[in-house]
């Protein structure tokens, strides 16, 4: 049995060897297939170490990272469209079922001409309150043009006019109501 020691001490030291010890290991390493083993292997194996990315795990990772960050932010607002989508949708059922109990009501129930008296009340209260509003208008512009008796007049006229239309009105919803 050949002695290995010191040889694969030598073959696995970090320190330089001397000439002296450079030449004994190489003449051993000629004799020793065990050694001359070692000593290929130990090669190769330094040789991969230090070929090694050792960035590349970290790399890998930023990217993982980065795609499930991107990963996350589209899922945040896909839920987000869903939540619009969804919160849309039941404003739209709401107003549909409302509109829609509001007809069937005035259609099934017993009492739909006070309904439609109703309807029509709320109408000639729009109507009343677009009025309002276009004479306030007109009195604002008329207002530093017209001399107070005229402006009086004009008032009183304008009054009567609105009673008179709001007279017919009430009389075309009683018949529409007797219909
Ligand atoms: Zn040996």
């Amino acid at each position: 049995m050949m002695p290995h020691q010191p040889f694969e001490e030598w073959l696995l030291a970090v320190h330089d060897l001397s000439a002296a010890e450079a030449a004994k290991l190489e003449s051993h390493l000629r004799e020793c297939s065990s050694c001359r083993a070692l000593a290929t292997g130990w090669a190769e194996a330094e040789r991969r170490l230090e070929a090694a990315p050792l960035l590349a795990p970290t790399e890998g990772f930023a990217e993982r990272w980065q795609a499930t960050l991107v990963a996350r932010e589209i899922a945040q607002r896909r839920w987000q469209a869903w939540l619009v989508f969804g919160l849309s949708l039941a404003g739209a059922l709401a107003l549909a079922v409302l509109l829609g109990w509001q007809v069937l009501s005035s259609l099934l129930s017993p009492a739909h001409a006070a309904v439609g008296l109703l309807q029509v009340m709320v109408w000639v209260a729009a109507a009343v309150a677009a009025a309002q509003e276009v004479g306030l208008v007109l009195v604002r512009s008329l207002a530093a043009l017209v001399p107070p008796g005229l402006w009086i007049a004009l008032v009183v006229g304008a009054a009567a006019l609105i009673s008179l239309w709001l007279i017919t009105m009430s009389r075309y919803a009683i018949q529409g109501v007797r219909q």
